[in-house]
């Protein structure tokens, strides 16, 4: 049997990088005031549809929905924002204390062509924090990310920002873009067509090169700007100038999801080709209000983990092999007999230790501790062990101390502690 195309396993051998990522990333969450909270992975089919918007890519082509047993329409999950901000009306958490910063970290699902770094379940870091219209939080998120990424030491990656404006100046500009797409009617492919009518500014996110030719001098957001929004840009890009987080305005940028205003950011790398987005993120300052919530400003971000490994693994980051503390050489039944429960009390006292209950010879069973890189080797002899000292070695210094069988484990530990 075969995995799901785009699914995959990930497996021991790789999972290394994947925790490095998680821990740097729950401690910086936890010193920047972030609450971890938990999702579903299926939601109604609306909580995205109406979040998101209709006229989508994710939406329109993307999302794993059917219907339940009960004929329920179902999705699974492809982002977290929309959850996230469901759950927070749904909870009502407003009503204590409107300012709240949560983060999530799990898997996603979109139904894309698998190729390198796109997957049909991928996995996301996700951050959110709602209630702040300042400024101050974009530039924080960013440096946040910024932040996380020089503690994996990653150096490639840069942030890209624009503002998308607000509802007073949006529909402007986008007299303008209809203005211009009309004009080059006959150069835009096909989607393009389609989105001029249904979603104009997704045409900016094109990537099909004669569409980008066509629309290379189209106004952008940023000729639009209200004064309202100048000034939040502003702000964002002066703070995150004094923080020294390198970023490139980029006009171009306009993300593929409908419920963004004012900023949006993403981060870019260079080493993964086409799939250069790491993570991306920005200010949805409507949203809550429109599912059901009161007026409340949010803000957040979701970094690709699977890409974000990926680079890592470009980039040659490994994490330091953990090796096996102590294999128990257990020769004949009383040996292993003992030798189960002191395994089990090392690992109760944090040393990592294995034993094998095939009564192998002294031989072969050396031959595992080299295969599994035992530190150290406990030999417990196959004569009545109340009456032999135990060996205990270190592999690598090839020092070796004999240790009474009285309370070996004791013994054990304090050796282990001192050589380490
Ligand atoms: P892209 O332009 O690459 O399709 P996106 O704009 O659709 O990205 P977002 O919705 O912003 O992506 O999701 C945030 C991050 O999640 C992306 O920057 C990317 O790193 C990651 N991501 C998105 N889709 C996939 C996927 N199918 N497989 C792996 N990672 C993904
Ligand atoms: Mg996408």
């Amino acid at each position: 049997m075969q995995i799901i195309r785009g699914f995959r396993d990930i497996l021991p051998e790789n999972i290394k990088l994947w925790q490095k990522v998680e821990k740097e990333a729950k401690k910086l969450f936890k010193d920047f005031g972030f609450d971890e909270i938990r999702l579903p992975i299926l939601e109604k089919t609306e909580v995205f549809a109406r979040s998101i918007g209709e006229a989508t890519d994710i939406v329109e082509k993307e999302m794993y929905t059917f219907p339940d047993r009960k004929g329920d329409k179902l999705t699974l999950r492809p982002e977290a924002t929309a959850s996230m901000v469901r759950a927070y009306v749904q909870h009502k958490m407003y009503a204590s204390d409107p300012v709240r910063k949560f983060y999530t970290i799990g898997p996603m699902f979109r139904r894309e062509r698998p190729q390198k770094g796109r997957y049909r379940q991928f996995y996301q870091i996700d951050a959110e924090i709602f209630g702040v219209a300042a400024p101050y939080v974009d530039a924080n998120l960013i440096f946040l990310l910024n932040e996380l990424f020089k503690r994996l030491g990653l150096s490639d990656l840069k942030a890209h920002i624009n503002s998308l404006g607000c509802p007073e100046c949006r529909p402007d500009f986008q007299k303008a873009l209809l203005k211009l797409l009309e004009s080059k009617k006959t150069e835009l492919c096909a989607d393009c067509l389609r989105r001029k009518d249904s979603n104009p500014l997704r045409t900016l996110d094109c990537k099909v090169p004669q569409c980008k030719e066509a629309l290379k001098d189209a106004p952008t957001n940023l000729d639009f700007l209200c004064k309202e929004c100048q000034d939040h840009f502003n702000i964002v890009k002066k703070t995150l100038k004094k923080q020294k987080v390198e970023f490139i305005e980029d006009k171009t940028l306009v993300r593929g999801l409908d419920y963004y205003t004012r900023t949006a950011f993403e981060i870019q790398t260079t080493s993964l080709g086409a799939q250069s987005a790491v993570a991306g993120g920005g200010r949805y300052d409507l949203l809550v209000k429109e599912m059901g919530g009161p007026d409340i400003p949010a803000i957040g971000f979701a970094i690709g983990f699977d890409r974000l490994v990926q680079v890592m693994e470009t980039l040659n980051k490994s994490v330091d092999d953990q090796e096996l503390d102590l294999f128990i050489i257990a020769l004949g039944d009383s040996a292993i007999e003992e030798g189960y429960h002191w395994s089990t009390d090392l690992n109760l006292q944090g040393i990592r230790t294995e034993i094998d209950y095939r009564g192998k010879s002294l031989k072969s069973l050396m031959k595992r501790a080299d295969k599994l890189c035992a530190k150290h080797v406990l030999i417990a002899g196959r004569k009545e062990i109340k009456e032999n000292p135990l060996v205990l070695r270190n592999m690598n210094t090839r020092e070796q101390i004999s240790i009474s069988s009285d309370n070996p484990v004791a013994d054990i530990v304090e050796f282990l502690k001192k050589n380490n």
